[in-house]
């Protein structure tokens, strides 16, 4: 059994959902993760946004506006007048639940009943598909076998349980469909894995299901040698090490959620990016494995933030780095790269919420200096360091463009570099022009 998980793009409109329902008909009997039609999770955000600064006006213009779009979707997905109705009762039901919220009180907690409606209206509407199609698929709702635990994290062994209940209990099912990103907390409310996150579900679900492999459908054939949104001519990698697809997917690569690699990592199932547009391509499968002495590929993150304390007397001494990174802590402000030197250290964070309070803090411990609007530039590959002459080729590239931080030694598979954002785009296509 395959996990195989579409993203918004890749249902979309109904007729990606018809060509998602041909490729998933397969013969086999595999558990299909949906996203929400692509769109709408901005949509339900925006909608949440308004209905924190109680402007129940404009919360309900889009609904009225989504809605409406949603009736063009199921017109034109079935055929049968009975589905057509199916469908437009389903998605009625879902919008008149989020116009409730327009007249109440508006929480954290309301804002994530609302953003799950997304993905419990793309797999309603894709089941009935199914339906229509002949097909014996069954819905296994989310909140019902997703569940993370006091620290926020995926409390596996229920996971894994519920979704082994499922899978028994309705075993002459021809295929499963299930919501990505939803699932509920520890307190049982409705919550979510982040955005981006329905990665994270068919991941969890590949693990918890020990399946054969988990499949990631979406816009593109498969992960790129750099980011096609920035770079002309880049090209999908056949395959990559789990650790260098983490460092790429935390390091901004949006293909992936950062978040997916590690449960499917440590189950040792392998992952394949496929383009549903073109599904015969070979897309990009990540392993155990690498390609030795290949340098695979570069992605940049934004938004980033970096501090540095100078002092001479007190880096020297023992328990420093601790005191630093305390203060971080504290904050519950995480780290992403670090350089040091005798007489000073360098971080950057990419969540500059806490930056004031943790700045006057850390002058405690020596001068202190921000700069903000920068991003990580990571190269990743087979970075051994007994592999001669990759650092030359990487930095040689980089040589128009001025670096605040370099960052190597940390991981076999990356060097990182810290610089302005507005030189972001330059340094992208320098490093593909010199490396690929
Ligand atoms: P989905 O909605 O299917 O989850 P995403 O939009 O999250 O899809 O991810 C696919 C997009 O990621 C691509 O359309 C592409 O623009 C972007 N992307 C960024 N970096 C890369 C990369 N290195 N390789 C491929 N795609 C990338
Ligand atoms: N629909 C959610 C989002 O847009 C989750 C996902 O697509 O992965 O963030
Ligand atoms: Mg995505």
């Amino acid at each position: 059994m395959k996990v195989m998980k579409f993203g918004g793009t890749s249902v979309g409109s109904a007729q990606r959902m018809k060509e998602v329902a041909r490729l998933v008909c397969n013969g086999e009997k595999n558990l299909v993760v949906l996203s929400a039609m692509s769109g709408t999770t901005n949509q339900l955000v925006e909608i949440s946004d308004y209905l924190y600064k109680k402007n129940a006006i404009g919360a309900l213009e889009i609904v009225n506006k989504m809605e409406a779009n949603y009736y063009k979707v199921i017109d034109e997905l079935y055929t049968k007048e009975e589905f057509k109705q199916l469908g437009r009762e389903t998605v009625k039901k879902h919008f008149d639940y989020i116009r409730t919220f327009a007249n109440e009180i508006f929480t954290v907690f309301e804002e994530k009943i609302i953003l799950a409606q997304g993905e419990l209206m793309s797999t309603a509407m894709f089941n009935y598909y199914l339906q229509e199609q002949g097909v014996k698929s069954v819905l296994i709702p989310a909140l019902e076998i997703l569940k993370t635990d006091k620290n926020g994290e995926p409390d596996t062994f229920f996971i894994q349980n519920e979704l082994e209940k499922w899978l028994t209990d309705t075993a002459d099912a021809e295929l499963w469909i299930t919501q990505g990103y939803i699932c509920r907390n520890f307190y049982g409310e409705i919550d979510n894995l982040q955005r981006g996150g329905s990665d994270y579900t068919a991941s969890l679900l590949g693990a918890a299901g020990k399946m054969e492999e988990i499949q990631i459908w979406t816009d593109i054939d498969g992960i790129h040698n750099n980011d096609p949104r920035f770079v002309e001519n880049t090209k999908p990698i056949p395959s990559l090490h789990f650790d260098e697809a983490a460092e790429l997917a935390y390091f901004g690569a949006k293909i992936l959620h950062p978040t997916c690699i590690l449960p499917a990592k440590l189950a040792n199932i392998p992952v394949r990016l496929l383009d549903t547009m073109i599904p015969d391509a070979p897309g990009t499968i990540i392993l155990n494995e690498c390609r030795p002495h290949k340098i695979e590929a570069v992605a940049a993150k934004d938004n980033i933030t970096a501090i540095k304390i100078k002092s001479g007397r007190m880096l020297l001494a023992y328990g420093f780095l601790r005191k630093v990174f305390e203060i971080f802590e504290s904050y519950q402000t995480s780290i992403d790269m670090i350089t040091t030197s005798e007489v000073g250290v360098s971080v950057t964070i990419d969540n500059a919420k806490h930056l004031d309070e943790i700045v006057n803090d850390l002058k405690k411990f020596g001068t202190v200096t921000v700069d903000g609007d920068m991003s990580i530039i990571c190269v990743v590959g087979d970075m051994n360091y007994e592999n001669i002459g990759f650092q030359d080729k990487v930095v040689s590239a980089l040589k128009d463009i001025s670096i605040r931080m370099i960052s190597y030694g940390g991981s076999n598979y990356n060097i990182s570099f810290l610089i302005k954002s507005d030189d972001k785009q330059k340094a992208l296509v320098a490093l593909s022009k010199s490396l690929f």
